[in-house]
């Protein structure tokens, strides 16, 4: 083997190991950005759920779940950040982009996303009461429907979990303490779906 078609070969194994090794290197940055999100959801009195679309290496819309705030049932992260990228793009479909999101969609969100052509779905926690994407439903690649997406489950599950159980933890704690019924009593609902998986360990 000459030495240049030895460089070109290298050059090659080199070029595929970096685009595999940076896709999950990047997932985990932006996964860290939408649980930044779920943080402010939080601090609102809503179930730690943050989402963010990306398009060519750039967010282009962001969300977290505002549900209680907002009172409105579609309020999920996922439909938020939907919502504002359509918004700025001024069109329907987001072709080509990737939806990063802290907690497995539910059947509406995974339906959103079918509907909007996202190109990838990365969720962090599996979502034992809800999930759409892998868990109780497969919405987002079923060959049924007029679109399918890339679908990556598990990324920084741990931490997207823990964000889920600190925070029902705070709920009971203040409900043991006596504090009214205003204490993210419509986010209990969400919990006891959620209780169960909180023992997972090693996916994330
Ligand atoms: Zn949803």
């Amino acid at each position: 083997m000459s030495e240049r078609r030895f460089f070109a070969k290298l050059a090659r194994a080199l070029g595929v190991f970096l685009a595999e090794s940076a896709g999950p290197a990047r997932d985990d940055l932006w996964m860290r950005e939408a649980l930044a999100l779920a943080d402010e959801a939080a601090a609102r009195g809503d179930v730690p759920v943050g989402a963010l679309l990306v398009m060519d290496g750039r967010i282009i819309g962001a969300g977290f779940n505002t549900r209680e705030h907002a009172g409105d049932p579609t309020g999920h992260a996922e439909v938020v950040a939907l919502r504002e990228a359509c918004r700025a793009l001024r069109r329907w479909r987001v072709d080509g982009a990737t939806l990063y999101v802290t907690l497995e969609p539910c059947p509406m969100c995974a339906g959103a996303l079918v509907n909007a052509r996202v190109a990838r779905l990365v969720y962090g926690a599996d979502d034992p009461k809800a999930g759409a994407a892998r868990t109780l439903y497969q919405i987002c690649d079923d060959p049924r429907l007029n679109h399918r997406m890339a679908v990556q489950g598990g990324v920084l599950a741990e931490a997207c979990a823990a964000r889920l159980r600190r925070f029902f933890q705070e709920i009971r704690a203040r409900r043991r303490a006596g504090e009214g019924e205003g204490a993210g009593a419509g986010a209990a609902e969400a919990e006891a779906g959620f209780k169960g998986r909180s023992t997972r360990r090693g996916d994330g």
